[in-house]
């Protein structure tokens, strides 16, 4: 039994209280690690360490900050391998997604910001008699607070921009993936991060989540996760004026036209819907299809599909591993009975699948294709996060358009066709924060990446995520005429 730590003021300790919370391997359904389940006054001392480091961390150097940061993503790289496989086990994802995707990713998130901070600039707004310049401060001590899905890669993508801007962390990864946490605060120490600068402490959203939001010694709020947490987040955060940024869920339509490259289309639109089990805030769910290839797409689509046999996610081979939890495969499994009451027919998969062996016990599901149900249903309406995906037929680019924007969700979108001027026109008409055209998840770490609607508040990535967690103040220095 592995017994993980929370990181506080440079050392490894246990929640005040002494308790702790089971972490189960989702592919064998049994407790394989212990977290501390931490409250108020783990978080206080959290916050009281992070604001004794603010003063030194903040004034050191760019170059400073971003060689420690620098030796961070070079640890991250060292031990990639052992990280992987911590993910694969938390999470039951493939471990090929875990090496190909999440701890590559997690370093980049890293070097990126480490060296995107030596060439942050502010503006100036010279004028005939007076200067205007803006000074880009760091905002002191704040919260970022990530989701199961994706957990170093998440977890990452917010501490590397608040770090590298001089601000000090209190993070809290989830209670349901915290491993790859916890071996990123040891590679924190190692890299000679000092301490204080980041706290890494574990626990329960509604516990250790809570006391971060609510606690008046952090003055921004990163947040990834779910729509529901986030309201209430904002509910909290607002009246105290802090900052918050908000990457919330997603309903993500996947448009197909007639003139498609149709096998591109195909391959990519299999990873669309089913990579990480479906679970990827980005993963398409409600597959459009225009009705000139509507039954050869469809065809082709389910006979890729039905060949996706979930797996051993350990295993080099595996395509398709265990959902997070039990609850979650429950959740998800509940929605394909849904769809069957809502008239929808299961064209591919629908089924719990029980593996032999010491997976046995494991979260898995197969892919599953439904088709036959109407856009305002909830199947349709609501993010269920898991492999299963709704396809529909559509005629028109107007038509499509309205369906792709009829969910209170709008966090990415893509389309599919040769014909640039649909693909732009549509794409500026898309109520979303972000849109590929004939690709799918390429992530350009430069570029803005954020949803609208209730997908979140704010934008990620590149300038946005530094501009964010500094504060601008002008300063204006008069030059009087001679
Ligand atoms: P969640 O909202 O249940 O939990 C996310 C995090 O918030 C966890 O660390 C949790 O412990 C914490 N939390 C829960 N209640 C809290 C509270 N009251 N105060 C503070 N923290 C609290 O989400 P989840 O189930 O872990 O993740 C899945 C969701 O995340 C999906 O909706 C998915 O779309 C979304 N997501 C969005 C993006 C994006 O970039 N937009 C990326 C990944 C995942």
């Amino acid at each position: 039994m592995i017994s993980l730590q929370n990181y506080i003021n440079g050392t490894f300790v246990s929640a005040v209280s002494g308790q702790t919370i089971d972490n189960v391997d989702p592919s064998t359904g049994k407790v394989f690690s212990l977290i501390p389940r931490s409250e108020q006054a783990d978080v206080d001392a959290a916050v009281t360490a992070a604001e004794a480091a603010f003063p030194s961390w903040s004034n050191l150097s760019v170059e400073k900050r971003s060689e420690v940061l620098i030796r961070l993503a070079d640890l991250i790289k060292s031990n990639s391998e052992a990280l992987a496989q911590a993910e694969t086990l938390d999470n039951g994802k493939p471990i090929s997604l875990s090496r190909a995707v999440d701890i590559p990713r997690a370093e980049a998130n890293i070097r990126f910001f480490a060296t995107g901070i030596l060439h942050f600039a502010s503006e100036a707004h010279p004028n005939t008699e007076y200067i205007n310049y803006t000074l880009r401060k760091p905002i002191g001590v704040v919260g970022c607070i990530s989701p199961w899905n994706l957990p170093l890669y998440l977890f990452t993508w917010k501490i590397a921009p608040a770090l590298a801007a001089g601000n000090c962390v209190v993070a809290k990864p989830s209670e349901i993936t915290p491993y790859t946490a916890y071996l990123f605060s040891k590679l924190c120490a190692e890299a000679g991060l000092p301490a204080g600068v980041l706290n890494i402490v574990h626990g329960y959203g509604p516990e250790a989540g809570e006391a971060i939001v609510q606690h008046n010694g952090i003055k921004a709020i990163s947040f990834t996760g779910g729509t529901a947490t986030g309201a209430h987040i904002a509910s909290v955060v607002a009246p105290k004026f802090k900052k918050m940024s908000l990457e919330l869920g997603g309903k993500n339509a996947n448009i197909i036209f007639n003139d498609c490259d149709f096998d591109e289309a195909l391959s990519t639109t299999v990873r669309t819907s089913f990579a990480n089990q479906g679970q990827i805030c980005l993963c398409g769910s409600r597959l459009y299809v225009q009705s000139g290839i509507y039954e050869k797409f469809k065809a082709a689509l389910i006979e890729k599909v039905s060949r996706i046999v979930p797996g051993n996610p350990s295993e080099d081979k595996t395509k398709m591993g265990a959902l997070v939890s039990e609850p979650h495969l429950n959740k998800v499994l509940s929605f394909v009975e849904l769809a069957k009451q809502e008239g929808g027919t299961v064209i591919c998969g629908g089924e719990r699948v029980v593996l032999e062996g010491e997976n046995a016990g494991g979260y898995f599901m197969q892919p599953t294709i439904i088709e036959g149900l109407n856009a305002s249903c909830r199947t349709n309406q609501e993010e269920i996060f898991g492999p299963v995906i709704t396809l529909q037929p559509f005629e028109t680019e107007e038509e499509v358009q309205v369906l792709a924007n009829s969910t209170k969700y709008g966090l990415a979108a893509s389309i599919w066709t040769t014909n640039v001027t649909v693909a732009h026109r549509l794409a500026g008409n898309l109520q979303t924060g972000i849109v590929w055209v004939n690709c799918w998840l390429e992530r350009d770490l430069r570029t803005p990446f954020g949803g609208v609607k209730q997908s979140g508040v704010g934008r990620e990535g590149g300038w946005e995520a530094l501009r964010f967690f500094t504060e601008a103040q002008n300063v204006c220095i008069s030059i009087p005429k001679k």
